[in-house]
């Protein structure tokens, strides 16, 4: 990818680690490393903090993740850009995600215009390292990035990246760059009011009917990321084998793909993302389309 030719945002903001966030100032240094049981610890105060499942909203469960392994020095994603200088590892991803940020606020805002719906309000990209504590709770960042609707951010520990490659088997800027957009994706739900009705619907289901709306909204968000990557495409910043990228990371992010790896087996009915077959076909419709009204994913005959 040439995101060393996107605008960057100023709609990033990093909080770092959380520090002694947990009120009995419990080191949580983003230069620490979180061991097993301080994660369990930090799950089970997510949940003493009251998290409403339907309230995060990420690229997979909170099961995907083992410990994270934020403490080590990121590695720089690779890119080939010409013309930026490489700065600090972690400024990179810093300035990475702020680019890629930036050119889903271009692509959404000339969408939202030509759809008649006025302006883009853009979201706001929170990096951070461990855990964070969001309008939807306490989240620790084995649960993934993920979009809270409640204040409209979107919440990345870069950490993620490695995981991507090396735990997920989704190496690649492109990869990395579907993961935002994804979320990007959850935020133009959210403006267009499709949020709001998911978790009003969502509220009356049981268990598996609601994961089987979940399915439908994540799918969408996957089309929507595709909607952006297809503006990149048009405007000749994507590079060979960059597709390739985003489709083994749809792919790999797949409730069937994660399953399978994580405890040996699928289960249908607790799949609320999609399987690695619909997350690739919904991210190629709207690769292919570049157009958000491709993206029905809540019509009867899908998805
Ligand atoms: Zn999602």
């Amino acid at each position: 990818m040439r995101w060393g030719d996107m605008r960057r945002s100023e709609n990033v903001e990093d909080r770092g680690g959380m520090g002694g966030g947990f009120g009995g100032g419990m080191p949580l240094g983003g230069g620490m490393k979180i061991g097993g049981g301080t994660l369990i610890l930090i799950l089970i105060l997510s949940l003493v903090f009251g998290i409403n499942p339907l309230t995060f909203l990420g690229m997979g469960g909170p099961e995907v993740s083992a410990p994270p392994t934020q403490a080590e020095p990121a590695p720089s994603p690779s890119t080939s850009s010409p013309g930026t200088r490489a700065p600090a590892p972690t400024d990179q991803r810093k300035d990475f995600a702020a680019r890629i940020v930036g050119d889903t606020e271009d692509v959404w805002g000339a969408l939202f215009k030509s759809m008649g719906r006025g302006a883009y309000r853009p979201t706001t990209l929170t990096l951070y390292r461990g855990a964070v504590r969001s309008g939807c709770g306490t989240a620790s960042s084995a649960a993934g990035p993920f979009y809270c609707p409640a204040d409209q951010h979107v919440y990345l520990d870069t950490a993620f990246f490695d995981e991507l490659s090396r735990r997920f088997g989704a190496p690649g800027d492109f990869a990395q760059a579907y993961v935002i957009a994804h979320e990007i994706g959850h935020h133009v739900q959210n403006q267009l009011g499709v949020m709001e009705r998911f978790e009003r619907e969502g509220q009356r289901l049981d268990e598996r009917r609601r994961n089987a709306l979940s399915i439908r909204l994540e799918l969408q968000a996957d089309c929507y990321a595709g909607v952006w990557g297809n503006f990149a495409q048009k405007r000749n910043l994507l590079e060979t084998g960059d597709l390739e990228e985003g489709m083994r990371a749809a792919a790999a992010v797949g409730d069937d793909t994660i399953m399978k790896r994580t405890q040996g087996y699928v289960v249908p009915d607790a799949m609320n993302h999609g399987t690695a077959e619909q997350r690739t076909r919904w991210f190629r419709a709207g690769l292919q389309s570049g157009d958000p009204r491709t993206c029905d994913t809540f019509a009867p005959t899908n998805p």
